[in-house]
């Protein structure tokens, strides 16, 4: 493990590492650099955790038919590491993150009853569905049992913040990045639209917007996201994580369901519109009846960061002192873990335990943008 000093430039303060981005993965990368002893500065340009990571859903999905083959070992490990990390968070914040162990009821599309889905294990009987759920009215269509747990996102990135504060994490928040600073080709450090911070190292968790940033061109493009909310009475009408074709509803324990969700190529564009959004209450009235004077609490939308093969960018650039860890797409919540760890190992200089090859920023063309 190196050993990080603190140093001090010409009276000007130097972090060990810059992360850009105060979401979910910024976040849990900045706690774990701590942990290694790096002195760490978050640089965001809102609020820490108002983007993507407020706007997610929080289903813990690991299982293989939903997940990009590549990933599928990343997305286990995470799932596995999911209680200590949120234990850690609850204990270290003082804040519930409402981790969810009730598992997941998946229904398909009748046209995929045929396919093999041995990998799901059995099939539910009327029977056995009814005495899990007994609100939900699902027709014909074949439903299955997985054991995926869910986390509340926005309480979760609010227990990550406060306990990267707690650590010693430093923050900039409404501040900007709007460059990454070089010397002789080496990082060292970013300009902001307040002001100029010096590093060694910088990682870029821009999420959707870490393509903007230089020095080179990454290909994440926002996709939307359009959800809704609603006041569960009784507060435990729906149990479980509930996942069909058209909609899927998850439940907190303070009694909210959220209902989510669309997946839109709509640029950089958060608004919601009524028609989605009933669109999608209706799937879900269809789905439980007895939500029909259930009251809407809101609706929002949000930008998950999507690359052109639906995997995370996860490494080191071309540029030495320059990282990324972004793209994870509709998985942020659950890789958040994971990419804290590998991307900890990889700053260090370490081998990640988990090979990363398939998320190399160089799998993309790396064009320098010009300053
Ligand atoms: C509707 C919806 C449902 C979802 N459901 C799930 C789910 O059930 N499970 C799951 O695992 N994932 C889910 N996701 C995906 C998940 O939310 C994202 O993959 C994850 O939040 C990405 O985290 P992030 O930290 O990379 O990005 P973000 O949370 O977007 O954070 C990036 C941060 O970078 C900041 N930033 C950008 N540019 C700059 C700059 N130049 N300078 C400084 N700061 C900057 C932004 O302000 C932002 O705070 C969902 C997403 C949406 C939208």
């Amino acid at each position: 493990m190196p050993s990080y000093i603190l140093l001090y430039n010409a009276g000007m303060r130097t972090w060990d590492v810059i992360v850009i981005g105060g979401g979910i993965v910024g976040l849990s990368l900045s706690i774990e650099l701590r942990k290694k002893g790096a002195s760490v500065l978050v640089v965001e340009r809102g609020e820490p955790g108002h983007e993507a990571s407020r706007a997610a859903g929080g289903m813990l999905v690991d299982s293989g038919r939903e997940t990009p083959l590549p990933l599928q070992p990343l997305a286990m490990a995470s799932a596995r590491m999911y209680p200590e990390f949120a234990r850690e968070l609850h204990v270290e914040s003082g804040m519930s993150v409402d981790l969810r162990d009730d598992g997941t009821i998946l229904f398909l599309s009748s046209s995929d009853e045929d396919d093999d889905n041995s990998e799901l294990g059995s099939r539910l009987a009327p029977a056995q569905l009814a005495q899990l759920e007994p609100s939900l009215m699902p027709g014909d269509r074949p439903a299955f049992y997985l054991q995926e747990r869910s986390v509340d996102p926005r309480a979760l990135t609010a227990a990550a913040w406060k306990t990267a504060k707690n650590r010693g994490v430093d923050f900039s928040s409404g501040d900007e990045v709007i460059a990454v600073n070089l010397s002789d080709d080496r990082v060292t450090g970013v300009t902001t639209t307040k002001t100029a911070f010096l590093a060694p190292k910088v990682v870029n968790c821009a999420g959707a917007w870490a393509g903007q940033i230089g020095p080179h061109t990454f290909p994440t493009r926002p996709v939307k996201g359009q959800m809704l909310c609603i006041a569960m009475h009784p507060r435990d009408l729906i149990k479980h994580v509930v996942r069909s074709p058209d909609v899927y509803l998850i439940p907190r324990s303070d009694g909210r369901l959220l209902i989510g969700a669309t997946v839109e190529e709509a640029g950089f564009d958060k608004r919601t519109d009524v028609v989605t959004i009933k669109r999608l209450h209706h799937a879900a009235l269809a789905l439980v009846p007895n939500l029909a004077d259930a009251r809407i609490l809101e609706d929002w939308a949000g930008l998950r960061p999507g690359t052109p093969d639906g995997l995370p960018i996860l490494g080191a650039t071309a540029t030495p002192g320059y990282y990324v860890a972004t793209g994870h797409f509709r998985d942020g919540i659950l890789l958040a873990p994971i990419t804290a760890q590998v991307m900890a190992q990889v700053i260090e200089g370490r081998n990640p335990d988990y090979d990363l090859a398939a998320f190399s920023p160089s799998r993309f063309s790396q064009t320098p943008i010009s300053t």
